[in-house]
């Protein structure tokens, strides 16, 4: 069978990584990168350590509006999966380009995989919830990473087989472990810091930094909470820091790093004792690494962390944040997010969806 699969941004990469090998393996697939994260630092860097596959086709579209952005690719898919005439089309998470990929497989009819369907912030004024929303209803066949997340595609009535596989994330963080760890060790002595002596964050929602008052507010948090705070930088931080006079500042308070390698940065949250974090696969990978986690955001799809009470909402509250990093840690961390081969039950499930 020949699959194409349509990624763009940093933690598609991450979740190619688990599945494209396997796929490979006895099968055709054909990556293509719409471009959406251009910087080898959010996308390269993948390829090199994690052994996700170099890309096929480059598709160069980034910046602009989500609705100019997604209609370029629309446009570009169009003619390329037409030439590439695949059996099925395989899309990850809630980006523009899962988005693309996902309405430009559904309107010729091909196939539509859809990995990490299911999950829900209920926010629509988040993108990445549109996005969710729309691809599960167009999809084939959804995978979602939990019963949870399958039970809520039940709940919406949608039209595709479900078949929960597990996180293909999770899959990743499991087998790079060992090399995380030495990773980790090695940056460390780096930066100078001690194991459990400071903590991790990501910053880079649009809700958190396209604004002068929200990004300073998100400043505040991370010089809060009475530790060393590591910030790897995000793009799209890094222009804000700078657009709205904040660098300076945030050099003062934190401690600033270009974006990690996936080795460097999972070695990082091993080895802290809290991760502040508006993203969401970072989130379950503090879960795994059995790290405390605090969110910078008011609601979040992986809603389980929360439960099991080793995440904690607290959008961009500061003396939420410090209440946060005072509470006790449960003893239990159930396994959550399946067993580290969710990526062989996604081959399977595409092999029965097309007959091969
Ligand atoms: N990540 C990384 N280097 C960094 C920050 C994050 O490799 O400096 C990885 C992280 O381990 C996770 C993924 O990037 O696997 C998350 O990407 P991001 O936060 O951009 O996306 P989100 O999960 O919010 O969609």
């Amino acid at each position: 069978m020949r699959v194409v699969t349509v990624i763009g941004n940093r933690p598609q990469f991450v979740k190619a990584a688990a599945v494209s090998p396997l796929l490979r393996a006895s099968h055709e697939e054909i990556m293509v990168h719409t471009g959406q994260h251009h910087d080898d630092e959010l996308s390269q860097v993948f390829v090199d350590q994690l052994g996700a596959p170099q890309p096929e086709h480059q598709l160069h579209i980034h910046g602009g509006s989500n609705t100019d952005q997604s209609a370029l690719m629309l446009g570009a898919l169009g003619p390329l999966l037409d030439e590439l005439d695949p059996d099925a089309v395989l899309v990850y998470g809630d980006t523009n380009s899962t988005l693309a990929g996902g309405i430009a497989a559904a309107q010729k009819r091909i196939p539509l995989v859809h990995v990490e369907a299911g999950l829900r912030s209920f926010d629509r004024a988040m993108p990445e919830e549109l996005n969710r929303v729309l691809i599960d209803h167009a999809a084939d066949l959804l995978l979602p990473p939990t019963e949870a997340s399958a039970d809520q595609l039940r709940k919406e009535s949608v039209a595709g087989a479900i078949e929960v596989v597990g996180d293909v994330m999770i899959d990743v963080a499991h087998r790079t472990r060992p090399a995380a760890e030495q990773a980790g060790e090695a940056l460390l002595a780096e930066l100078t810091l001690a194991r459990g002596e400071f903590a991790v964050s990501t910053l880079h929602r649009a809700g958190n930094v396209d604004t002068k008052a929200q990004l300073s507010a998100a400043l505040d948090v991370l010089a809060s909470i009475g530790l060393p705070v590591v910030l790897p930088l995000h793009p799209r931080t890094a222009a804000r820091l700078e657009q709205f006079d904040l660098r300076a500042r945030a050099e003062e308070e934190l401690i600033l790093l270009r974006p990690l390698g996936y080795l460097e940065f999972s070695g990082l949250i091993i080895n802290s004792a809290a991760v502040l974090t508006d993203s969401g696969g970072v989130q379950k990978e503090a879960y795994v690494a059995g790290v405390r986690c605090i969110t910078l955001r008011d609601t979040t799809e992986w809603t389980e962390t929360v439960d099991v009470g080793w995440n904690t909402l607290v959008a961009l509250d500061a003396t939420a944040a410090q209440a946060a990093m005072a509470a006790d840690l449960p003893a239990a961390r159930p396994e959550l997010y399946g067993d580290g081969h969710a990526a062989e039950r996604v081959v399977s499930a595409v092999e029965r969806l097309v007959g091969g």
